[in-house]
């Protein structure tokens, strides 16, 4: 039997690097992970510390975490869709392309990217921007592959739909590297109906191909289907539910696609004014297969004692 692959975002220090990536992983008893390589919201990188980059690999080996399931995300202020200011669009193009050479240096070869807001050009320009910037960053042969995330329509942003997506991969000259990454709390937001999947995917696999799924962000939404918000909610407190999202995550043609969740962390009524990650214990409830009825109460006792 093949085994879930099933992690979570985790954090990545400039002390720590990787080492911390990995580190928090196991901590979630799960088998692999994502990642910003730095503040998501912003494009400060510091040096990939070499040696603490081979110390967190070997310990990946260690713990059967292979590296190819693991994900690194794109920081999501970078917009291809929109090129009014030039400058600005410029610096998004040049920044990817600096970051997958970092991907490649950490030994990581998925790298999730949000296709882009148009703002107010239109449907089609953005769509051409993204296109005309992905051709510029992906020009090399060979590299880490891009997963274009499938995206809620917040706003003005590109690829809330399939048709979206595959224009984009159309475009693109070299389809080697580009994949996409679905995300379940934005197919509900985007108006998806994920009380059944399975006709989902056959709609996936007749405009994109279903072996271009390499990766899925697994959320739960605080929002009805095509609500266009993009809240992520906690694994089985949401409207799409635990028994959907079970089916998603163990669905018998991704069994190799790693699921990411990004659910949200818990606040701790313990005086220290912060929040905890839910991971561990979405984890296990997921391979329980079994709705925790206690979810957030667990997280808050277990941050409770612990910390
Ligand atoms: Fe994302
Ligand atoms: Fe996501
Ligand atoms: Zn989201």
């Amino acid at each position: 039997m093949e085994k879930l692959i099933i992690g979570s975002h985790v954090s990545y220090t400039k002390d720590e690097g990787l080492l911390k990536s990995v580190k928090e992983t196991l901590s979630y008893n799960a088998n692999t992970f994502m990642f910003y390589i730095g503040a998501p919201q912003n494009t400060i990188r510091a040096k990939i510390d070499e040696e603490k980059t081979i110390t967190a690999q070997k310990l990946m080996q260690e713990n059967n975490i292979d590296i190819n399931n693991v994900i690194i995300h794109a920081p999501y202020i970078v917009n291809l869709a929109n090129n009014k200011d030039e400058d600005k669009y410029n610096f998004s193009i040049d920044f990817l392309k600096k970051e997958l050479k970092r991907a490649q240096t950490l030994g990581i070869n998925k790298v999730v990217l949000h296709p882009g807001s148009h703002v107010n050009l239109g449907l089609e320009k953005g769509l051409n921007n993204i296109i005309n910037a992905l051709n510029i960053i992906l020009e090399d042969k060979e590299g880490p592959i891009i997963c274009l995330e499938t995206m809620a329509g917040k706003g003005t942003e590109l690829g809330k739909t399939f048709e979206e997506i595959k224009t984009i991969i159309d475009g693109v000259n070299n389809k080697e590297r580009v994949k996409v990454c679905l995300d379940t709390c934005h197919l509900n937001d985007a108006g998806y109906d994920l009380t059944n999947f399975d006709k989902l995917l056959d709609e996936f696999d007749k405009i994109i191909g279903i072996n271009n799924i390499a990766c899925i962000h697994i959320n739960d939404s605080k929002n009805i289907k095509a609500s266009h918000k993009d809240r992520h909610e906690n694994i089985g407190l949401g409207t799409i539910g635990f028994e959907n999202l079970i089916k998603i995550i163990y669905h018998e043609k991704l069994k190799k696609v790693p699921k990411i969740l990004e659910t949200p962390y818990i606040s701790v009524d313990n005086g220290k004014d912060r929040t905890y990650p839910p991971y561990k214990f979405e984890i296990e409830m997921i391979k329980n297969k079994k709705f925790n009825q206690n979810l957030i109460k667990d997280i808050q006792n277990y941050y409770n004692k612990s910390l």
